[in-house]
């Protein structure tokens, strides 16, 4: 049994179940024992694999993709980026590193990091130690925006798996309506398992379309992502720029459950170690979209990452990177490419999506 465990019971005792959404922020980010704060997901035993991780083409793309926008924006004269979740802070470096083909932009940028995982913010300080621009790291979406309330500066947005991180709330069919999935106590009183609430709900507004799904159907939804959606539209929209979020997800509202957990490259049991396994969630690119547009955004994709990257030149890049490159290293640059575009595996389930200031602006990607 884990420290949260016991935590979780102990509170499940008191107060009765608890949501999943609850559940998945205790998880993933109670302040003693959430996995993001506790554990490194990307140490040499890691819990998973992310595409900056795969190559250093990933956010070299990334990195140009911001390039072309901020030269059709007609070159802000102040930038300010923001990566939330930036894990090992891999994508960055690539982003910024390829940017030194366009070093007027490069010195223009004012750099934030929305970090959970004090360990993680170690290693992102370390590897940045030599950044010679301003580099600010925040708790919350929020306060990264606040710092880029700036009148004078378009804001930039980047974040890779980071919304599959934020926690869902499940309601499953019932004879009487829709039922939120909920934590409880297992039997043998000493573990957790999921129990649906006694009564319907009547306070949560559900995809129209979706109401009249099957008895047993389940949907998830995600307050946290589509609030976190409307700050940053209505931060673009107020103060300029363009946002990027890749992530595996889905592009239609639907039904179907998606929470996972994984623990060293496998699937395990949502339930049994919370605080040990990495969990998350598909991520509904249809309700981004949504909100982005209702903010008075363009909107861009979403796009197969497969699709995003060939449009953005990853073919090219290989070329570049194989021209003087020893046997092995060429194996595994083509390994990486085929990794991060083939449709068996992150190219399809991994999708982009886009918003931008200024409907005007033709993006490249996409
Ligand atoms: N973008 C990186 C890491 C993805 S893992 C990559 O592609 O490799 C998810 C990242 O989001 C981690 O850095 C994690 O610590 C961070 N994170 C997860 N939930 C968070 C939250 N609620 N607030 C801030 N950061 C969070």
């Amino acid at each position: 049994m884990t420290d949260l465990n016991k935590h979780l019971l102990k509170l499940i005792k008191l107060h009765g179940p608890i949501s999943v959404s609850s559940y998945m922020t205790e998880a993933l980010t109670n302040p003693k024992y959430g996995y993001y704060i506790n554990q490194n997901p990307f140490g040499a035993t890691g819990d998973f694999i992310t595409a900056p991780e795969v190559s250093q083409m990933f956010g070299e793309l990334i990195g140009l993709w911001f390039a072309d926008i901020w030269l059709k924006m007609g070159k802000p004269s102040k930038v300010h980026l923001i990566e939330f979740g930036p894990g090992k802070g891999t994508l960055m470096g690539d982003f910024l590193r390829v940017l030194k083909v366009l070093p007027d932009f490069l010195d223009v940028i004012e750099l934030h990091f929305v970090e959970a995982s004090p360990q993680l913010i170690e290693i992102q300080k370390d590897k940045f130690k030599k950044h010679i621009g301003k580099l600010n790291w925040h708790e919350t979406v929020k306060s990264a925006l606040g710092a880029a309330e700036d009148e004078d500066a378009a804001t930039f947005i980047i974040a890779n798996e980071f919304f599959d991180a934020l926690p869902i709330r499940q309601f499953q069919k019932g004879d009487l309506g829709w039922h939120e999935r909920m934590v409880t106590i297992s039997e043998d009183g000493d573990g957790l398992t999921p129990a649906l609430s006694p009564f319907p709900v009547h306070d949560v507004k559900l995809p129209e379309k979706l109401k009249a799904a099957e008895i047993h159907s389940v949907i998830e939804i995600s307050p946290m992502a589509d609030y976190i959606t409307g700050l940053i539209s209505q931060h673009i929209k107020n103060y300029s720029g363009a946002a990027l979020f890749i992530d595996y997800g889905y592009t239609k509202n639907r039904t179907g459950e998606t929470l996972q957990a994984i623990e060293k490259h496998k699937y395990a049991n949502i339930f049994e170690k919370p605080g040990y396994a990495d969990l998350s969630a598909h991520v509904n690119f249809r309700k981004i979209v949504d909100i982005a547009k209702h903010a008075g955004l363009k909107t861009l994709g979403p796009v197969y990452q497969g699709k995003f990257l060939n449009d953005m030149g990853i073919e090219e890049r290989v070329k570049t990177l194989t021209k003087e490159a020893r046997p092995q290293q060429i194996k595994d640059i083509i390994s990486a490419l085929n990794r991060l575009v083939a449709p068996d595996e992150m190219g399809t389930l991994f999708k982009v999506v886009g918003m931008i200031s200024n409907a005007k602006i033709d993006a490249s990607g996409f």
